[in-house]
């Protein structure tokens, strides 16, 4: 049997279900036959077929540099040579927590996990732990892993489903989860333990903060003694090297972090003052573990990703993506629909709509834009002339390094030939 998208593809859901191991992946909300990558380079996969697609995936933000980076790859090649996992301290996740202390300003230490839903789940409960008390706030729409308590008014693959939150989440489980919109503070009280929030929310579709809203999330924390948790799982280090935090000059209490500090391997982490860990074990009440934390090749990885990216990528990527996002939205004007591209620093969101229409500040106005049936198609469109966009219209594109300008003009040219096709369903 000759090796195709399809065939892998039946294989796949006879031993996985549904064929993927996230949701995210599936082509549901599309509609169609995932492509199976069999390898990526820079800004580009290769499929089983030997088709090759610009990538605007890149992992939803885990590749930053691109795929399979030289250094990346050579840093692994001599990691694994000496052992993968022991057990025990290494020098490698010290060299990557001080890479990211050394960036981001009050982060004072950090401790590894294996993915941002793990970062996340651990953050809350050292918020817990810390404060006494058992309330989290959350925003709808806004994604922070698929742990139990986060899942409800989850944005990205819950949201792409149609799902309000999960089949197997007890309601104990979110009794204490309050859920609050976007873009408007919420009056907290003393039972709060944490406010968790995607600085910019990105998991559905772009939505950024309003013009002092995190400011005022952070004043409303301090005035009943919550902790305020940035899920920097996507912006942490790529909105700039100090994060959200430099980038709006807010300051959290607990930072999550997974993606770009891996470098492509699986790590998430979690930081915060030496005062605030020392409740995490084994100094303190709060416990949290994991036999692969730590892992000797993610760590490697990621310090390897953080040595070579600077301050100064990240501004020159933001001015890329504003040229982009501006192109793509004239291109699809000509074709006789509306594109809202909006961005903050290097991330940016697409939405398509019939009618001119401003740019969503929360979840139920994302919704309707992500849910009006034009991006299925346009989706397919670009696929077809080689541009991959994730199959689904709550996520955001992860414009990476190594996106050259005549990537992002051919992508521009796609988008016009791609909108004309959309329009017409
Ligand atoms: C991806 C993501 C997570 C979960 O990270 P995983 O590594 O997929 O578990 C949490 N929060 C945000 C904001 C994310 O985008």
């Amino acid at each position: 049997m000759s090796e195709t998208n399809a065939s892998w593809f039946e294989r796949a859901k006879a031993v996985i279900p549904g064929g993927v191991d996230s949701p995210v992946r599936s082509f549901r909300s599309v509609g169609g036959t995932p492509y199976t990558v069999r390898s990526g380079k820079g800004a580009y996969v290769t499929d089983v077929e030997g088709a090759a697609y610009l990538d605007f995936v890149q992992s939803y933000g885990a590749s930053l540099l691109g795929h399979a980076h030289p250094a990346v790859v050579a840093t692994l090649r001599e990691a694994v040579t000496l052992g993968t996992t022991f057990g025990a301290p290494t020098p490698g996740e010290v060299l990557l927590a001080e890479a990211m202390t050394s960036r981001v300003a009050g982060l004072e230490q950090v401790r590894f996990v294996s993915s941002g839903t793990e970062a996340v789940m651990s953050a809350v409960r050292l918020a817990r732990g810390a404060t006494g008390r058992d309330k989290i706030v959350k925003f709808d729409g806004c994604y922070h892993g698929h742990s139990d308590a986060l899942l409800v008014a989850g944005g990205s693959g819950v949201a792409q489903l149609g799902l309000p939150g999960s089949a197997g989440v007890t309601a104990g489980a979110v009794a204490d989860t309050i859920v609050a919109p976007y873009n408007e503070v919420p009056t907290l009280d003393e039972r709060v333990a944490a406010v968790l929030v995607e600085p910019v929310a990105a998991n559905m579709n772009l939505v950024a903060p309003a013009p002092g809203f995190l400011a005022a999330l952070r004043e409303e924390c301090d005035r009943v003694g919550a902790l305020l948790i940035f899920d920097e799982v996507i912006t942490g280090f790529r909105l700039s090297l100090g994060g959200a935090e430099e980038f709006f000059a807010v300051t959290p209490d607990v930072w999550c972090f997974g993606k770009v500090i891996g470098g492509g391997l699986p790590v998430g982490a979690f930081g915060a003052s030496r005062g605030l860990l020392s409740a995490l074990a084994p100094e303190g009440p709060v416990y949290q573990a994991g036999t692969l934390s730590g892992n000797p090749l993610a760590t490697a990885a990621g310090a390897a990703v953080l040595e070579l990216v600077s301050g100064e990528d990240l501004t020159d990527l933001t001015g890329r993506v504003e040229r982009f996002a501006t192109g793509l939205a004239d291109a699809v004007a000509s074709a006789g629909l509306f594109a809202l591209t909006p961005n903050a620093g290097p991330l940016m969101g697409l939405y398509l709509s019939r009618e001119q229409v401003p740019a969503p500040t929360n979840f139920a106005e994302a919704r309707e834009l992500c849910d009006n049936g034009l991006y299925g198609p346009f989706f397919h469109a670009m696929l077809r002339q080689g541009v991959a966009l994730a199959p689904g219209a709550y996520e955001i594109l992860f414009t990476s390094l190594a996106h050259s300008d005549e990537d992002l003009d051919r992508t521009i040219a796609c988008a016009g030939e791609a909108a004309q096709i959309a329009a017409k369903t």
